[in-house]
């Protein structure tokens, strides 16, 4: 992600800024009254350190770096950059482990630092139980190579030559299972050789969760994860659960046995694991486990060094702090009170009993008092727009490092409890229905007597470090002036102050994400096919025809009206026996009143097109293989127009359904005036009836304009499945 023309030297973009004096007195103030002297987690993090490889960046085949440590360097020249809040350099510098560690002797091993989360191996009778294997196979591959060769330079060479005989997905988030294929193949799932476990619902969620909003949420992903900033100290410095995210190949292998009791003890590999399903925590489908003989507790992404998110910015449904709250204090009767070690799927494990019901004692305090303590305030009428300033999660747990700001963070997951219960309206008529904010900004900027006042105001404003104040002005004036790059410009500095001096990387990376498209308007972007296809093997049919109802286009589908019976077949592997079975799905699809809706598990009487088409041919068209009209026409799906029907050829009903559908841009404008320069067009060239979700196919393209006029493209991958 590196930008050769630095042209100032102490910062990636030659329009950004160093802190004001105003953000290095935060700085210090942080650094003053925060509890660095507590080194605890230092030692929990080294603790067990076996080996780093001697490399630090992971390539694909082709060449191209899918994982970077060595960019985050500059983090270990034992400098205080005042650029980066000292609580998150603190914790960026605790993200730097890198390398193959023992957290239970002989028995359990983890690698860390080679992607977001961490990949776990587990000593079974015969072989290993690998949990959560990384985001791509690039990564989990090199990771299993690792353990494998520190294994025989231990000596362990027996253990070095045992295979992988079970996986377990912890959760439904694709840094948790997009690396499967590193270390077994599909066909070690299918013949049962290896054991795929995951919880309940994991399937459906992996690629359902992304699938409806899927472009919005992947646009927002450039925010949250700040996609296109350099690793800099004026840049991205970390992503608090992990460094960052792997840009790789992204895998999926169908679990074949699913946990779907609250509690289920099962023998895998000849180890007794209890299973704890937690759905709607971190993830819709989540499970905690324990390994009694080992005394060893699983937390999944239950529990990391950090509040988790509440609302994960990138856009997801609002989770619930209090379940989630719940469920740790369960896992805490029934496992933390007789562990001696907890890991977890992020950050690094703890040691001792006390230690592990500290930890997780804080952990379900601090989601419980998110959730009552904001509700508290919501019943005495603090509102959404108020309670990121007025709730504070108690000092007991301030000052605890488990329990910072560092994904998640209070001051917008307090917003989001109340978003669960109320919603996004404060009650407040002015708030219900208000008019968009291109249509009053340009009241607000004539009233304020023009341009040239308010920038005067705000580098006043920004003089004095009423960084927010000078927000509240500019972006009514960037509203009302687009074209207006000095406006842009100074509001950019004063998102880049804000982003200085925040805890949480989700904030400081929305900040300076925004700063950087101000500055440098929105980046050219392009879907990488080749990725992420497992997933759409996986999604169903009645799920894709939903997100072609997204796609409709309600004026282009004004007067049409057709009803398709849609019959899928598919083949699936024998059992003992030499017959194959047939599952056959039957689905209705409607256009009528510009509104495309599904129904499974139905047919209708007097459809006017009724189609038979094999399930694997319908992954062709999701996946832009082929398309539905080549499908007829090669008679691979059989279609018969009903007599009855105003249509004569089945081939114009596909025809009218593909001319309502739009294919999404994922580089849409967010911030006024940031549109891509008029010479860079996005790359789109997905089919209509083709599931051009980047978010669902994996991987994007991403062409970076340079600064100004002087346009220069580079290639970024970025890996686009959706996290955490
Ligand atoms: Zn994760």
């Amino acid at each position: 992600m590196k930008r050769t023309n630095h042209n100032n030297g102490d910062h990636f973009d030659p329009k950004g800024k160093q802190p004001t004096e105003h953000t290095i007195k935060k700085w210090q103030n942080a650094k003053h009254t925060m509890a660095f002297e507590d080194k605890q987690d230092f030692i929990e993090m080294k603790k067990g350190f076996i080996k780093a490889p001697d490399y630090r960046v992971i390539k694909d085949a082709n060449g191209k770096v899918v994982w970077d440590m060595e960019q985050y360097e500059f983090l270990f020249n034992i400098k205080e950059y005042k650029s980066i809040h000292p609580s998150l350099q603190r914790q960026a510098m605790l993200n730097m482990n890198y390398g193959l560690y023992e957290v239970a002797k002989d028995n359990i091993y983890q690698v860390r630092g080679f992607d977001l989360a961490n990949i776990t191996f587990i000593k079974g009778k015969t072989g290993w139980i690998v949990f959560d294997p990384l985001t791509c196979t690039e990564t989990a591959k090199a990771a299993y190579e690792l353990f494998k060769e520190a294994l025989i330079e231990m000596g362990k060479i027996d253990d070095a030559n045992r295979k992988v005989k079970a996986v377990i997905y912890s959760h439904s988030h694709a840094d948790h299972f997009g690396g499967v294929k590193g270390v077994i193949t599909p066909e070690d799932a299918k013949n049962g050789n290896v054991e795929v476990i995951a919880p309940k619902g994991f399937l459906e969620h992996a690629i359902s969760e992304n699938v409806h909003a899927g472009n919005a949420m992947s646009r927002r992903m450039f925010m949250q994860y700040g996609l296109m900033l350099d690793a800099h100290p004026c840049g991205h410095v970390d992503q608090a659960i992990g460094k960052n995210t792997a840009t790789g190949e992204l895998g999926l292998i169908e679990p074949n046995v699913e946990i779907v009791d609250d509690y289920e003890t099962r023998d895998v590999d000849g180890i007794e694991m209890i299973f704890q399903n937690t759905p709607g925590t971190e993830a819709p489908a989540e499970m905690n486990t324990y390994i009694p003989h080992l005394k060893a507790f699983w937390a999944a992404e239950n529990i990391v060094a950090t509040i988790h998110n509440i609302y994960t910015l990138r856009g997801a449904l609002v989770r619930d702090a209090l379940l989630w709250s719940k469920k740790i204090n369960e896992a805490l009767y029934e496992f933390g009170q007789k562990s001696n070690v907890m890991f977890t799927a992020h950050s690094w494990p703890r040691w001792t009993t006390r230690r592990i019901q500290e930890v997780m004692k804080d952990q379900r305090d601090m989601y419980a008092n998110l959730n009552n303590g904001v509700l508290h305030l919501a019943n005495k009428g603090v509102t959404i727009n108020e309670i990121h300033n007025e709730y504070k999660i108690p000092e007991t747990l301030e000052d605890k490092w488990h329990t910072r700001s560092y994904h998640g963070s209070v001051k917008h997951n307090s917003r989001a409890v109340i978003n669960r219960y109320l919603g996004y309206w404060d009650a407040n008529p002015a708030t219900l229905i208000p008019l968009s904010p291109y249509e009053t900004a340009p009241l607000y900027v004539d009233m304020m007597g023009g341009s040239t006042p308010i920038i005067y105001k705000a580098k006043e404003l920004y003089r004095d470090g009423q960084y927010l104040m000078a927000v509240e002005i500019l972006n009514k004036l960037a509203y009302a002036r687009p074209e207006n790059q000095e406006a842009k410009d100074l509001l950019a500095d004063c998102y880049e102050q804000i982003g200085y001096q925040q805890e949480s990387t989700s904030l400081r990376n929305s900040f300076l994400a925004g700063a950087n498209e101000l500055r440098n308007r929105v980046p050219k972007l392009a879907a990488l096919k080749k990725s992420g296809l497992d997933m759409v093997d996986s999604m169903t049919t009645e799920l894709w025809l939903e997100y072609i109802g997204i796609k409709v286009d309600n004026n282009k589908a004004k007067g049409l009206k057709f009803i398709i019976n849609l019959t899928t077949e598919e083949e699936y592997p024998p059992g003992l026996t030499d017959e194959l079975n047939i599952k056959v799905e039957s689905l209705v699809a409607e256009m009528s009143n510009s509104t495309f809706t599904v129904i499974n598990g139905y047919q209708h009487n007097e459809c006017d097109l009724k189609l038979v088409v094999k399930r694997k041919d319908i992954v062709e068209v999701m996946k832009g293989e082929t398309t539905m009209t080549e499908l007829i026409e090669d008679c691979k799906a059989e279609a018969t127009v009903n007599p009855e029907s105003e249509y004569d050829d089945p081939i114009d009903i596909i025809n009218d359904l593909e001319s309502t559908l739009v294919n999404f841009r994922l580089g849409f404008e967010i911030l006024p005036g940031t549109k891509a320069f008029p010479n860079i067009e996005e790359v789109n060239q997905t089919k209509p009836l083709q599931v051009d979700i980047p978010s669902v196919l994996g991987s994007l393209q991403v062409l970076r304009n340079d600064i100004s006029t002087n346009i220069k493209e580079s290639e970024t991958a970025v890996n686009h499945n959706i996290l955490n």
